[in-house]
């Protein structure tokens, strides 16, 4: 059996027919609205016969009947026009359209075979895939592998610099030997700690997709945390001070949510010593939701950094986070887990103040009937 549509379809493509109706314009008008990406064909004067919503939501305007020069102005689109119309041969092109919004794309155009089409000769048809985001990821990735390249290189070149010292000028040195080697150990213990890091960082982004469905104490989990930290907040000479009533279920995986408040714990203590304590509080609301805070009275966090603070590598001061043993992955990582958690997490910082890390855990989901 031949479907209606494909026999109008085979009408369209035929080169006997010398025309085709209205019937096979409202069927190309209804395949191109159904189509997901950006669809046109244009005449062979260029102007756009059947276009459907994702080609006209890139432009902003309305297109059909417009001349394609008006919507994309780019001159790669153009000449590749030009050239299936004079070869009779699809051609691939990539362009950039630059209003309302940048976008990056990739035109595939072919020639149609002539025949009328609602008095007017279809002579190209354009379907664009929009690559912006693609190669967003694919910057990021690659901004990702240079970054940590660089992080892992800085260490492991002090480390070569200490060895040929050890093996040239102060081979006989005792003491000298005994300096380095200590200074060696930090900075070996700076790669293990930025591998740990990265490798936490894929595991999380791995499973990013599924919410983990435990329940989790959350009272009893920032208590661990916050004990596993006594030692380190002696020694910087802060208290913590916990804050946490009633029941606090959250729906959550221990280890990873045990990670989040430890990093945020750790920044608290590592940023904020002289501010002399740490609150962390928790709290839920009449809607079930749960918020837990971390709040320091350090020196507080400039403005303008905190949308960037959760990217990678990103440090306020690079030398101020090395010297404290930051890999600049903590708060990164922290917004992975709470990302695959479904928790938001809210930044408030005044100078010379403190800073408040604010999480918020939206209620766990109903348990799906059998
Ligand atoms: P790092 O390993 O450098 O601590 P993070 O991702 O944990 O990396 O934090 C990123 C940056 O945010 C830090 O380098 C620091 O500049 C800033 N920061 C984080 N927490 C605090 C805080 N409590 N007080 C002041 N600055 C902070």
């Amino acid at each position: 059996m031949i479907w209606p549509f494909n026999r109008e379809l085979a009408t369209l493509a035929s080169a006997d027919t010398e025309s085709v109706g209205n019937d096979a314009l409202t069927l190309l008008a209804a395949v191109a609205n159904a189509l997901p990406d950006p669809f046109l064909v244009l005449d062979s004067d260029g102007i756009v016969i059947v276009c459907n919503p994702p080609a006209e939501e890139i432009v902003e305007m309305q297109l059909k009947g417009q001349h394609i020069a008006h919507a994309i102005r780019s001159p790669v689109i153009l000449d590749a026009l030009k050239e299936v119309m004079t070869n009779s041969e699809a051609v691939k092109v990539d362009f950039t359209h630059r209003f309302p919004l940048e976008r990056h794309f990739e035109a595939f155009i072919a020639p149609l075979a002539k025949q009328q089409l609602d008095g007017r000769k279809p002579a190209v048809v354009m379907v664009l895939r929009d690559l912006t985001r693609e190669q967003q990821l694919e910057r990021m990735r690659v901004d990702f592998v240079a970054n940590a390249s660089h992080e892992l290189r800085t260490p492991l070149a002090s480390l070569l610099g200490f060895i040929d010292t050890l093996e040239g000028p102060a081979k006989s040195d005792e003491r000298a030997r005994e300096r380095f080697l200590s200074l060696m150990r930090t900075q070996a213990e700076r790669m293990a700690r930025l591998i740990d890091d990265l490798l936490s960082l894929s595991r999380i982004e791995l499973n990013v997709h599924r919410r983990p469905v435990g329940l989790v104490d959350l009272g009893s989990l920032v208590k661990q945390a916050a004990e596993m930290l006594t030692t380190s907040a002696r020694q910087a000479g802060v208290h913590i001070r916990l804050d946490l009533s009633g029941e606090l279920l959250v729906q959550g995986d221990r280890d990873e949510l045990i990670q989040v408040v430890q990093n945020l714990l750790e920044n608290a203590i590592k940023y904020a010593a002289d501010g002399k304590h740490i609150d962390v509080l928790a709290r839920k609301d009449g809607a079930g939701r749960i918020e837990l805070s971390v709040a320091d009275y350090g020196p507080g966090i400039p403005p303008e950094h905190l949308p960037r603070l959760t990217e990678r590598f990103y440090r306020v001061s690079v030398q101020e986070s090395r010297s404290r043993g930051g890999t600049g992955l903590g708060l990164a990582i922290v917004k992975h887990i709470l990302n695959r958690h479904r928790a938001k997490l809210a930044i408030a910082s005044e100078l010379g103040k403190g800073s408040r890390f604010t999480i918020g855990f939206s209620p766990p989901d109903r348990p799906k009937p059998l």
